[in-house]
């Protein structure tokens, strides 16, 4: 029988999703998906001051936004929940009260102070401390006598003097010095597991098959194997995953245009944008130059053979890139759809655009794509096309509408187009330039002046195209309007 594939995402709610964690929650979910495997959500919320619920939600949403649905974990529930690791705590002590009966652990009574003062006289000598097994010799009164006295007990793992290694998916083999490693708690004279004891016990618990997580757990993994062999338990393969880096190779921030996957969303990014690029941020299919993969080829062609050792790279221009890359490949009605939250976010929708205008939004937004790169853009670059009257930006009508003979200009210019028999790009544009040659006036100059007047800005899409989508009537309206504005 094959054993069927169990990989987990395992946040600890302290912070928002990011772009390393919904990598990793990405390659987890491809993984599953791609083997017919199971995703499962943990939260690994020991840390209950750090931890909140509006921080889960935020989890929660970040990966539904994305579109990694988990198949057990929190709303979802499973065979194996809890899913919190805060509602876990019994099964975290019957385990370490188990390790201590075979053995494999011991209580320690060391107080932090005691460690304390023999650490920093060890620093003071040049060495290094690790702890020194003080309760592993205790005899039974001398345990007699703390266990009367009451005094506070965490529980340790008895370490291995020898090699540990692992073969990591990703790495390859991975051999750890065992007598680095001190005698390590795994439960807190206050009751608390560490992540070491809560982890393992969840994997096991769990049936997870695969670990796949961030490269900057390599160094616990020498202490949770060790758990593994005490527990008696087969360990789970490993993919530890480079971290990323900004272009400057530094650590990942704010500062390289990296924020929460909620924030992206809110920006306009697509999802499927940003998993296809989070999916090749250390990550490559093999197959030459080819960039840009939709979710379900992603899943056809995932493999944690192709996850690179190297540190990958964050660069939210080449975001942008995917999100455009994608957003061209949309149909019309995808991107009504998308768009459409952000239109009315601005106040500036209209149920017309799904019926009677429908042609016309739908040719607006086709006009707005080779220009946007985030949904937001539509909004920001199209405003005056849903606005009643452009927003005159007063440096514009400075620069290109008061300017000498621009008056009359407009107003020839508006006699002549409200004359033509059909209003079309090539009929407008041939309309201006023999305004502009009559009037001795140079075509660009002219074509500076009526962008300002119709859109109300010095950049947008190509004037005619613009003419004939704003359409005659609102044409000759912002015509006359700016007219009135200029010189
Ligand atoms: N909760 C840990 C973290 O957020 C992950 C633990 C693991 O994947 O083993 O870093």
């Amino acid at each position: 029988m094959t054993r069927v594939i169990r990989v987990r995402f395992a946040p600890s709610p302290t912070g928002a999703l990011h772009i390393g964690g919904a990598r990793t929650a990405l390659f987890n979910w491809l993984h599953a998906r791609r083997t017919g495997g199971r995703f499962v959500l943990r939260i690994e919320d020991t840390d209950v001051d750090r931890s909140s619920a509006d921080m889960v939600q935020g989890i929660l949403d970040g990966l539904r936004w994305l579109g990694l649905d988990w198949d057990e974990g929190p709303e979802v529930g499973g065979a194996f929940g809890p899913y919190f690791q805060s509602q876990r705590a019994d099964r975290y002590r019957a385990i370490a009260g188990q390790l201590v009966e075979a053995g494999h652990a011991y209580y320690c009574y060391c107080t932090p102070d005691e460690i304390r003062t023999k650490r920093e006289a060890a620093e003071r000598d040049g060495a290094a401390w690790q702890y020194d097994r003080t309760c592993l010799a205790l005899g039974v009164a001398e345990v007699q006598e703390r266990e009367a006295q009451g005094r506070p007990r965490a529980v340790r793992v008895r370490s291995r003097n020898r090699p540990i290694a692992f073969d990591d998916l990703v790495h390859g083999p991975i051999t750890f010095d065992g007598s680095h490693i001190e005698d390590f708690v795994i439960l807190r004279s206050d009751g608390h597991p560490t992540y070491h004891l809560s982890v393992v016990a969840d994997d096991v618990a769990m049936q997870i098959t695969h670990v796949v997580r961030g490269d900057d757990h390599i160094s616990n993994t020498p202490k949770q194997l060790i758990l593994y062999e005490a527990l008696g338990h087969a360990v789970p393969q490993f993919a530890h995953v480079p971290l990323i880096l900004g272009p400057d190779k530094k650590r990942l921030s704010k500062r390289h245009g990296a924020t929460s996957v909620t924030a992206y969303a809110e920006q306009g990014y697509l999802p499927e944008a940003t998993v296809n690029f989070l999916a090749l941020l250390g990550w490559s299919p093999g197959s030459g130059d080819r960039e840009v993969y939709t979710r379900d080829e992603l899943v056809a062609a995932f493999d944690l053979a192709g996850i690179s050792g190297g540190d990958a790279v964050f660069n939210v221009d080449k975001l942008d890139w995917f999100n455009q890359q994608h957003l061209w490949r949309m149909t019309p009605e995808e991107l009504v759809d998308r768009v459409r939250p952000f239109v009315e976010r601005a106040g500036l929708w209209d149920e017309a655009f799904l019926t009677t205008r429908r042609r016309w939004f739908v040719s607006v937004l086709e006009l707005l794509k080779l220009r946007v790169k985030r949904l937001g853009e539509f909004v920001d670059l199209g405003r005056f096309f849903f606005e009643a009257s452009p927003d005159y930006e007063a440096e514009a009508v400075g620069s290109r509408l008061k300017v000498e003979g621009m008056r009359e200009h407009l107003e020839a210019l508006d006699r002549a187009l409200m004359a033509l028999p059909e209003f079309d790009a090539a009929r407008t544009e041939a309309a201006l330039r023999a305004v502009a040659e009559e009037r001795h006036v140079k075509a660009a100059t002219l074509i500076h002046g009526v962008r300002v007047a119709l859109t109300g800005r010095t950049a947008s899409p190509g004037l005619f195209d613009v003419m004939v989508l704003l359409g005659r009537e609102r044409t000759h309206a912002r015509l006359l309007a700016a007219r009135d504005l200029a010189a």
